[in-house]
């Protein structure tokens, strides 16, 4: 008897196989070379016949995609989920984006041919959304521009912040390390529940770079508080000549009255900060980016700092980013402000499906921003079971597992997602 593997058919020959070929305009050869070594490999191992080894690698390369990050329906009702990659971009922004991937005028005056600065579009945008800043930086992320801020204001010198402020942000990050690792020197005065004007006032001293404040945007401090507005600050800080910085996180550009205690930079800049700094894949709903926006001569001094470079925002990002500040409401807008009515109809659509039961449910702003805000909405409720299930499925969908039970909340999934999560929710609870 000859031996069955040897029927298993050659690496060169399912290289001709025009299933490959066709691959070939998507895939990179080493991949290709992996699925075809993996076919083989299971046939060595007698999990596949020798016959099947074609059909196998052709079946393969056809379903595998460019990126093995895979899409999710979000259905936690987390509206900025950072374990899903925060804000879902906008239409617009995926426009802009797509028109951004090839060659671009980023640095290039059209006009005159010659060399332009990078990210005019996204600062012009800035500017227009938030007419209190004098100028706009776009740099990599919100740590990134306050990395940069600390760094060419206060490197070798002091930060004076207030103890009630020194957060972690999430995995570990803390912004006391990130802002020591700059070299500058923290100066924490007050203590956790409460900070006077007075304690600033006693630590500003010669070596002082800048006065730092930071919005304690995932936890709330509640009971015998105090702290010091961005208003009784900013006189205190003119006075003795030092810029004044605030951390905002969240990155509103405008008050939104949904959430009352989100600082925006607007307001903080009218209050007096010198330059504010925030996320652009938070609550503005765009893409992981840095805003720095505030007084020309500080955000000027920031943008011409070496570390500038380090941090500064690729052309996809700039070109989302501008996108989003100027387009129309993206996700993140539309599913904080989701009306509770319209979220119940979904929801009871969805519960006829499936036969499951509508409870009561709170969204949740999410990536660290507005603790404790409850976002009235409604999602089927469904045995545990149905959440590995629901992760698994295609498309994939995160529902909430919370007490004991899985939730399904439509609001961070668009309407016009309805029917897929529909399909999904029925193929999951039918292997239930
Ligand atoms: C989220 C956050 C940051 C970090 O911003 P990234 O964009 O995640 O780098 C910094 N400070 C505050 C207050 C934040 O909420």
């Amino acid at each position: 008897m000859t031996d069955p593997r040897r029927a298993i058919p050659r690496t060169d020959r399912l290289l001709a196989l025009p299933a490959v070929e066709r691959a070939r305009e998507r895939l990179a050869e080493n991949v290709i070379r992996v699925v075809i070594a993996e076919a083989q490999g299971a046939a060595r191992r007698g999990e596949l016949e020798p016959d099947g080894v074609a059909a196998r690698v052709a079946a393969d390369l056809a379903t595998r995609g460019s990126s093995t990050l895979r899409p999710v329906l979000n259905a936690t009702g987390v509206v900025v989920h950072t374990n899903l990659g925060r804000a879902p971009l906008s239409a617009a922004a995926v426009d802009a984006l797509l028109a951004a991937s090839g060659y671009v005028d980023v640095e290039l005056d059209l006009r005159t041919g010659t060399r332009s600065k990078r990210g005019l579009g996204a600062r012009a945008a800035l500017l227009a959304a938030c007419p209190a800043a004098d100028e706009a930086l776009v740099v990599n992320n919100g740590a990134a521009a306050l990395v940069l801020a600390t760094t060419a204001l206060a490197a070798g010198r002091e930060v004076v912040v207030s103890r009630g402020e020194l957060i972690e942000i999430g995995a570990g990050f803390r912004l006391p390390d990130l802002i020591a690792s700059t070299g500058a020197r923290l100066r924490e005065v007050g203590t956790t529940n409460r900070t006077h004007l007075r304690d600033y006032a006693d630590a500003i001293g010669p070596d002082t770079g800048c006065l730092l404040k930071v919005h304690p945007s995932n936890f709330r401090v509640e009971g015998f508080t105090s702290g010091v507005s961005v208003a009784e600050l900013a006189p205190l800080a003119a006075e003795r000549g030092v810029p004044l910085i605030v951390d905002l996180g969240s990155g509103l550009l405008a008050p939104d009255p949904l959430l009352p205690d989100e600082p925006d930079a607007a307001t903080t800049l009218a209050a007096g900060a010198d330059a504010v700094t925030a996320s652009g894949d938070k609550l503005l709903g765009g893409p992981q980016a840095g805003i720095l926006l505030g007084r020309s001569e500080i955000v000027t001094r920031l943008a011409r700092h070496p570390l500038a470079r380090a941090v500064r925002a690729d052309k996809l990002a700039l070109a989302a980013l501008e996108a989003t500040v100027t387009g129309a409401a993206p996700p993140v807008t539309v599913a904080l402000h989701a009306d509770p009515a319209r979220l119940r109809e979904r929801v009871e659509r969805l519960a006829e499906a499936v036969d499951g039961t509508v409870v009561a449910h709170d969204g949740r702003v999410g990536g660290g921003g507005a603790p404790g805000v409850p976002l009235p909405g409604w999602a089927v409720r469904l045995p545990a079971a149905a959440a590995p299930l629901l992760r698994s499925g295609h498309p994939a969908v995160l529902p909430r597992v919370h007490d004991g039970v899985c939730l399904v909340d439509p609001r961070c999934v668009p309407e016009s997602e309805d029917g897929r999560l529909t399909a999904a929710v029925v193929a999951a609870v039918d292997r239930l």
